[in-house]
């Protein structure tokens, strides 16, 4: 059974289609990751995934669920981090997971988990005096307090240095390690193709291009050929926009 099953998902706001038909699926144990712009659609997805919000059509199982109707038993196995995650200013590390263990009804060990992420040595530092990065990862901490099978990273690394960056992908993929399903949205190509196992590029609620890192280069050329100056994936857009609308005529490129 793959941890995530989606079908012709779809969902607008008024006469705005932001996930237009998709299908994909994330088996278990891997790092699958939804690579695209601002305003592809992508935290869309994911929250109809974790049960946040109703889809317009198609089928959606997460762990064999139904994320709407099943919401309450699902919550209990997954870990999400939302964009831009914020905690209480005065809280420290450690008072945040024995919250967050409290709300679950769960035991935990924060010393543990702090290890996990590498954040034992901030464990009693306020939330409004950690580093972005620091704040990052005690976001994963806290989608670890219930042990879930299956992880919602939704662009955790927004926003961080070049060196907290990279921190975070480390654990990331000791969090692979441990057999948990991650499914990881970026703004970042060079992120998916670190870290995930599949990419899904996407774009104006489509999904334009899917395979693994390796495939989708082979296909479409390096990255750093296509990504020059900058992080910015507006170049590699333009062209994979391009290409798909020659072979399918079907997407419009802005
Ligand atoms: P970002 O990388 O900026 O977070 P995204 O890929 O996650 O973007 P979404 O946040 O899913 O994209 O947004 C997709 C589109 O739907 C955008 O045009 C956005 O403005 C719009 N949108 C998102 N949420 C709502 C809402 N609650 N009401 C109306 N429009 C919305």
């Amino acid at each position: 059974m793959p941890a995530i099953e989606v079908s012709d998902l779809r969902k607008s706001y008024g006469s705005l289609k932001a996930v237009d038909g998709i299908s994909f699926s994330v088996e278990q144990g891997e790092i699958f990751s939804l690579l695209g712009p601002n305003g592809a659609g992508k935290t869309t997805t994911v929250e109809i995934l974790e049960g946040l919000r109703q889809r317009d059509g198609g089928n959606v199982k997460v762990m064999d669920m139904d994320p709407w109707k099943d919401g309450y038993t699902l919550h209990k196995r997954i870990g999400v981090i939302p964009q831009g995650f914020r905690f209480f200013d005065k809280s420290t590390p450690t008072e945040a997971i024995n919250y967050y263990a409290s709300l679950f009804d769960v035991e935990t060990d924060p010393e543990k988990i702090l290890n996990e992420v590498i954040l034992s040595d901030s464990k009693n530092v306020l939330f409004e005096n950690l580093s972005g990065g620091q704040k990052q990862k005690l976001g994963l901490a806290l989608a670890l307090v219930n042990n879930p099978e299956l992880l919602f990273l939704d662009e955790p690394t927004t926003g961080l240095d070049p060196q907290a960056r990279r921190a975070m992908w480390d654990v990331i993929r000791a969090l692979k390690k441990q057999g948990r399903s991650i499914l990881l949205t970026t703004h970042y190509l060079e992120e998916a193709e670190l870290l995930a196992d599949k990419v899904a590029i996407m774009t104006k609620g489509k999904i334009i291009a899917a395979g693994s890192p390796q495939e989708l280069i082979n296909k479409y050329g390096s990255p750093k050929k296509m990504v020059t100056v900058s992080d910015s994936l507006e170049d590699i857009f333009v062209k994979l926009v391009g290409a798909r609308m020659e072979e399918a005529g079907d997407i419009k490129a802005s």
